[in-house]
């Protein structure tokens, strides 16, 4: 059998085709006849424009039906899809392309013209556009095109998609994802949250990160559902299209913002059978006024780029606030002391995940892969957690200093390095502190040269045509000299208690 995840999801699709897969937000209706054919021609023009089996295939484009129709070609054609959040800068993109290497790049058309020459200098050999009304030179080529687009054969363990995650090091890690991890993650989820063809997913995540691309994407192709296909979260949007929903999947920022709405009661949502909520911690406070609202429990899971999901709250039994719920059925996880040795319940220590959902690897880099796994197998997630008695896991931190602002992870270590490079500045700690609406806000602290007045309106200005807009520090604090400790360490927890 062949094993390509595009070959189980299209067994799965309903033998009409004629059936609805989705609606935009502007009331366009797509049926999975044609999303499928979409696929296909998609598939076809990839491979017309130099993409041949296990090519990477970078994407950075705006959410649309074509976006997602893109992700199945690159399945269906047997390439390795690299979806970039839409909003790196090109210094961004530079290194993603230069690191990845991939045979076709597909930007948005307003773009081309600055990371043509980026592309060029890779060695990228097409350079495709797409934007979010599906126009650009992609849809172009594919218009002239077939449909019908052979299945590439995979085997489980074949690679399908790479998703880039910062790193402690300042520098993104490509964690490879295969078809084998695919498949079981989305078929574990259908059962363990009872997806079927019923299911109507308001569906307002991006659609490069696990989030959207996987969880969102996955369950409801899986069971034959359909989407309410928001190209973006818009509050009032949500609302008004909830009342035709049954589900939601969220990160915690789309709750607290809709419970800023007046509008938002329990018979605008008496539709909704399940919200979900996962990718940053979901506050104990917004579980109860969603629930003193509402009448619902969220489910809040927990999982990573790197595999996935990996623990869920029940969708019958108790959903416990605080926490993420217990193992899914087919992953272990233990919480281990630092050398590696399982813990029991109560004691925290380092989350550490086993089973089919966990990816293959860092792109490129072996001996970083080979250090966040144990000697017996075990992958090293980087979060710090605690399991209850009755086997609920919570996390209470984080190894490496993640900030998590509006459910996108920023690891301080990269914007560090392009401030500590600028005129006037000794060096800096960049630290999350609490936000209402983004969880956390990624907030600067700079020591300066004794003697300069450093200028923060251009910095943050430089900071802007450099990073994506979201590791923009919220806020930036100048001082003369940053805490450390005896080992020469800068105190970040104390910073983060200085300027909460
Ligand atoms: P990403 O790879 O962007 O999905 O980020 C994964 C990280 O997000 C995890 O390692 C956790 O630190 C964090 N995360 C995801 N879900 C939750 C959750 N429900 N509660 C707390 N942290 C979470």
């Amino acid at each position: 059998m062949n094993a390509n995840f595009f070959a189980v999801l299209q067994q799965r699709f309903p033998a009409d085709r004629d059936t609805p897969v989705l609606e935009t937000d502007d009331g366009v209706v797509w049926t999975y006849g044609q999303l499928e054919a979409l696929s296909g021609r998609y598939a076809n023009a990839l491979s017309q424009s130099g993409a041949n089996h296990g090519d990477r295939v970078a994407v950075q484009v705006d959410k649309s039906p074509e976006t997602l129709a893109l992700y199945l070609a690159c399945l269906r054609g047997g390439f390795v899809h690299l979806p970039l959040n839409t909003a790196y800068q090109p210094a961004e993109i530079d290194y993603f392309l230069r690191d990845a290497q991939p045979a076709v790049f597909i930007c948005r058309p307003d773009a081309r013209e600055a990371l043509l020459p980026i592309a060029t200098d890779v060695g990228v050999r097409s350079v495709l556009t797409l934007d979010g009304e599906g126009r650009g030179t992609l849809p172009a080529l594919a218009d002239l095109l077939d449909a019908q687009a052979v299945t590439a054969e995979a085997q489980p363990d074949d690679l399908a998609v790479i998703l880039y995650t910062s790193g402690t090091t300042g520098r993104s890690k490509g964690a490879m994802l295969t078809h084998g991890n695919l498949t079981s993650n989305g078929l574990t989820l259908v059962s363990e949250w009872g997806i079927s063809s019923a299911d109507v997913l308001l569906h307002a995540l991006p659609i490069f990160h696990v989030h959207g691309l996987f969880v969102a994407n996955h369950t409801i192709l899986l069971a034959g559902g359909r989407f309410l296909f928001h190209r973006k979260f818009d509050a009032a949007a949500v609302l008004r299209d909830l009342q035709r929903a049954t589900l939601l999947m969220g990160v915690p920022t789309f709750y607290t913002r809709l419970l800023a709405e007046p509008g938002f009661t329990r018979d605008t949502v008496s539709g909704v059978r399940l919200f979900i909520s996962g990718s940053a911690p979901l506050l104990t406070e917004t579980f109860e006024a969603f629930e003193t609202r509402t009448g619902q429990r969220i489910l809040e899971r927990y999982g990573m780029s790197e595999s996935g999901m990996i623990t869920s709250n029940p969708l019958r039994g108790e959903r416990k606030a605080g926490t993420v719920g217990r193992p899914l059925p087919d992953v272990n996880v233990r919480v281990a002391d630092a050398d590696d040795h399982p813990l029991s319940a109560g004691a925290i220590g380092g989350v550490q995940i086993r089973g089919p959902n966990v990816f293959k690897g860092y792109w490129l880099m072996p001996e970083k892969t080979a250090q966040e796994f144990t000697a017996d197998g075990w992958f090293r997630t980087g979060d710090v957690g605690c399991f209850d008695a009755d086997g609920y896991l919570s996390i209470v931190g984080r190894a490496k200093d993640l900030i998590i602002t509006g459910g996108y992870n920023v690891y301080p270590k990269e914007i560090e390095l392009e401030i500590d490079g600028l005129p006037g500045v000794v060096e800096s700690a960049v630290i999350g502190v609490p936000h209402p609406d983004f969880g956390e806000a990624v907030t600067a602290v700079i020591a300066r040269k004794a003697g300069t007045a450093l200028d923060e309106a251009g910095i943050l200005a430089h900071l802007k045509t450099r990073l994506a807009n979201y590791k923009v520090p919220k806020r930036l604090i100048v001082v003369d000299e940053l805490p450390r400790n005896t080992m020469g360490k800068v105190q970040k927890a104390e910073l983060r208690k200085r300027y909460r």
